[in-house]
């Protein structure tokens, strides 16, 4: 999940990374009282989940409030990137003299968290990765002992920093790694952290990605959701307590087990099918899970079949037959569906739902070929 510009920096700042003194408006007459308050030159961010504000026209100057209003309403009128602007930041506008970059982000490969330090902030980072990898200086912290000042230092004199801001940009990399780990995020970075000429070290910016799978221990956060920049049957599957991913195909996808699932995916391309979906619904299939998960797929107006794939282990295939056909009459299914049970009484399972409208299959693939062939190609 993705907070904004502004709610990222109230969380950097509790920790003690230093951000410019701003305030929050949603109207022009809002961006004015701000920019009056503030009492200085600022600059008008509009606040969406996207990169490259900038070049896409959404961060203004502002010398006088009146101009501050002028640009708030600009960024306000028109969607950023395909994205409403709801919001704008009204921030003190910096003196930039230096624009550098200190990101933390997850490593899937390395299995550790990144942290990552360039003088080449400002820019786009991933175009700095691609052309001058060695211009991006990098530490994996130890996951107990987390980030030490040995790793801090190498960084700053790898990615080439001015050595007398040290200690600022030390202070600042700790408390961005603190934060990142408090929030449970998977993205934090400060681009540009800014060198201001008098020589002060301040966020400009700040990214933060939050890991959806902490959500639940993480309220604060939890309640920063925002439904718009999600697709809605997402948002649907989280209220209901379901591991859904829209794919936008026409064939549903349901399974037990996030690994089968994804096999069953494959499989489906293979047929030249084209799955609608992703969605594990854990161990067991229950009627009332079935039930739950039918109706979120049956959602998609684009779905014209169902594939359910369960493995029935410690649930017995004939439980699962049942409880699917129990579903399927709830739910009042419209399109076919294919149904492959195999593991603990399979054989009792498949003779429960053959006198179905329920199709039974046997194996992966023959599951697949069957519900390709039900909805008639792609
Ligand atoms: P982004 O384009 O969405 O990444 O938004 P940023 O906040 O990073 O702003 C883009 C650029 O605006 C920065 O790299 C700065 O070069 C430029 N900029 C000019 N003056 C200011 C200022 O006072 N504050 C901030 N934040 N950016 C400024
Ligand atoms: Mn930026």
């Amino acid at each position: 999940m993705k907070i904004h510009e502004y709610q990222a920096k109230q969380f950097l700042a509790r920790y003690g990374v230093p951000i410019p003194p701003g305030r929050v408006a949603s109207t022009p007459d809002e961006a004015a009282m701000a920019a009056k308050e503030l009492g200085t030159r600022v600059v008008v961010k509009a606040q969406v989940h996207v990169g490259g504000r900038g070049k896409a026209g959404g961060i203004k100057l502002a010398d006088t409030p009146e101009q501050a209003a002028a640009a708030a309403a600009a960024i306000l009128s028109q969607p950023l990137k395909g994205l409403r602007v709801d919001r704008v930041l009204v921030e003190a506008a910096l003196d930039i003299a230096a624009e550098y970059y200190v990101g933390v982000v997850l490593d899937r490969n390395a299995r550790k968290h990144a942290v990552m330090m360039s003088a080449m902030g400002g820019v786009d980072i991933e175009e700095v990765a691609r052309q001058s990898p060695e211009k991006i200086a990098k530490a994996w912290p130890d996951p107990l002992a987390g980030l030490a000042d040995f790793q801090i230092r190498d960084m700053i004199y790898d990615a080439g920093l001015q050595r007398s801001l040290a200690q600022q940009i030390a202070s600042v990399a700790r408390a961005l790694y603190q934060c990142y780990i408090a929030c449970d995020a998977t993205l934090a970075e400060i681009n540009p952290l800014v060198v201001t000429s008098d020589g002060a070290v301040v966020a400009a910016d700040a990214k933060m990605v939050i890991d959806d799978n902490a959500l639940f221990r993480q309220p604060e956060l939890a309640a920063l959701r925002e439904s718009a920049d999600e697709h809605p049957l997402e948002l649907e599957a989280f209220r209901r307590g379901l591991q859904y991913v829209y794919l936008g195909g026409s064939i549903g996808i349901i399974g037990n087990g996030a690994g089968l699932v994804m096999a069953t995916i494959d499989e489906v391309k293979l047929q030249g099918g084209r799955p609608a979906n992703f969605l594990d619904i854990g161990g067991g299939a229950k009627a009332d899970l079935v039930a739950n998960a039918l109706e979120l797929v049956l959602m998609d107006s684009d779905v014209r079949g169902v594939l359910l794939n369960v493995f029935g282990g410690i649930t017995r295939c004939d439980e699962v037959a049942k409880g699917v056909l129990d579903a399927a009459g709830r739910v009042g299914l419209r399109v076919p569906m294919v149904v492959r049970l195999t593991g603990t009484n399979e054989e009792e399972g498949r003779a429960i739902l053959s006198g179905s409208d329920l199709v039974p299959a046997e194996t992966m693939q023959e599951a697949a070929e069957k519900i390709v062939a039900l909805v008639g190609g792609a």
